[in-house]
């Protein structure tokens, strides 16, 4: 099938694998073990890709805690620091975050409440963003921690992040942000951007899956780790790094940012075909979230008078699409529900995602599949 699920994930980059297998059997040596040569070997490639990821990012490589992915840096962030300010200061406190956040993001604070935090979940605008005058009022005289995703993984939009954390900033307030769908997509430079965390992935950027990025905004920040038995990231994350997942994802990084404006030009023009080639097919599909404001690379749009599905069961063979996230196990898109879609208009919903290999060719032959298929289900 034609895929269009690169928010899903991202095929290794074949530079990106290269530049990874020297580590798996020649250089195999543990980054911790410094006694002895391979392991000083894989110290110093860590090291040079810590560096690397430094310089890309804009910050000081000290500030960067490789993960297992965006799931593990968000957890990291969330948790890790909630519970650190909770046992500094002797009590929880308030955090606010928005309702279609990845579940990596929403499922830790709900763990925080339980712990006995308060947790406010903003609604966005119909549009899917957040309403800043929404968020400032929202503020309560505790809240401690502010958590809005840069880029959303099912409809795309851009959250006004830059405000946000200067919001925060004028406020006291830490700010956290999901960054996994927009590195790659838009250029992030920590210190402009004014975050205290944020979470990146390797998997969505042509690297390998299981590796991933807690950016700190600072280096004064205190987080409790999630996982003890080791002094491995400055002891904030115990465990061997995985050396080739580093490796990798630093490549994968190098090569994203290098071929931005080559790549993101492209595929948005693609982008806006495959939309308007849709729009022409088939009447009545209504745009899910903003478009303007929106990853060059996500289309997510309901089908109206459909049977969800029918619809996707129909694609299947033909295309690789999502109606959500791939996290969310087939139930219904919490994200569309937040933008007043029902459980049927969010079910009859297309998440198309395109990416480095999508060709005009591609584009063409989606439009042809999803338009025969939806006027067929219409008949
Ligand atoms: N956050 C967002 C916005 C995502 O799209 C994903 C992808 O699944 C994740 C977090 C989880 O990332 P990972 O698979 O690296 O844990």
């Amino acid at each position: 099938p034609l895929y269009f699920d690169y928010q899903s994930t991202t095929p290794c980059l074949d530079k990106v694998v290269d530049a990874m297998v020297p580590y798996w059997s020649e250089f195999w040596g543990n980054p911790s073990s410094r006694q002895n040569r391979l392991g000083l070997h894989a110290s110093a490639a860590i090291s040079l890709a810590r560096d690397k990821l430094g310089s890309l990012l804009q910050v000081s490589p000290q500030r960067l805690i490789f993960t297992s992915g965006a799931t593990e840096a968000n957890n990291l962030a969330l948790l890790g620091y909630s519970r650190a300010k909770a046992q500094e200061t002797g009590s929880t406190g308030h955090l606010i975050t928005i309702s279609t956040e990845h579940r990596s993001v929403i499922e830790p604070l709900r763990q925080l409440r339980r712990e006995g935090f308060r947790v406010t979940e903003l609604t966005p605008n119909v549009d899917g963003i957040i309403s800043l005058d929404g968020l400032s009022k929202s503020f309560e005289d505790d809240t401690f921690l502010v958590s809005v995703m840069l880029a959303n993984n099912e409809i795309g939009v851009l959250q006004p992040i830059k405000e946000i954390a200067s919001l925060c900033k004028s406020r006291g307030v830490i700010f956290h942000s999901d960054a996994s769908q927009g590195f790659g997509n838009l250029p992030i430079e920590i210190d402009k951007l004014q975050v205290d965390f944020l979470s990146i992935s390797g998997h969505k950027i042509y690297g390998p899956k299981g590796i991933g990025l807690l950016v700190l905004g600072s280096n004064s920040i205190k987080i409790k780790p999630l996982q003890w038995g080791g002094d491995q990231e400055n002891g904030i994350r115990a465990g061997t790094l995985p050396v080739p997942l580093v490796i990798g994802m630093a490549k994968a990084a190098e090569i994203a940012i290098e071929e931005i404006d080559l790549q993101v030009p492209r595929i948005r023009k693609l982008r806006d075909k495959l939309w308007q080639g849709l729009r022409d097919e088939i009447p009545e599909l209504m745009l899910n979230g903003s478009f303007d404001k929106r990853l060059p690379n996500n289309l997510n749009f309901t089908v109206i008078g459909v049977n969800g599905s029918r619809l996707h069961k129909k694609l299947r063979p033909l295309i690789s699409c999502s109606s959500g996230s791939a996290c969310s196990n087939g139930s219904p898109s919490h994200v569309l529900m937040s933008l007043g879609r029902t459980i049927n208009e969010a079910e009859a919903s297309l998440r198309l995602s395109l990416g480095r290999a999508t060709t005009l060719n591609d584009v063409e032959m989606a439009i042809d599949i999803i338009s025969n298929t939806v006027n067929y289900l219409r008949k």
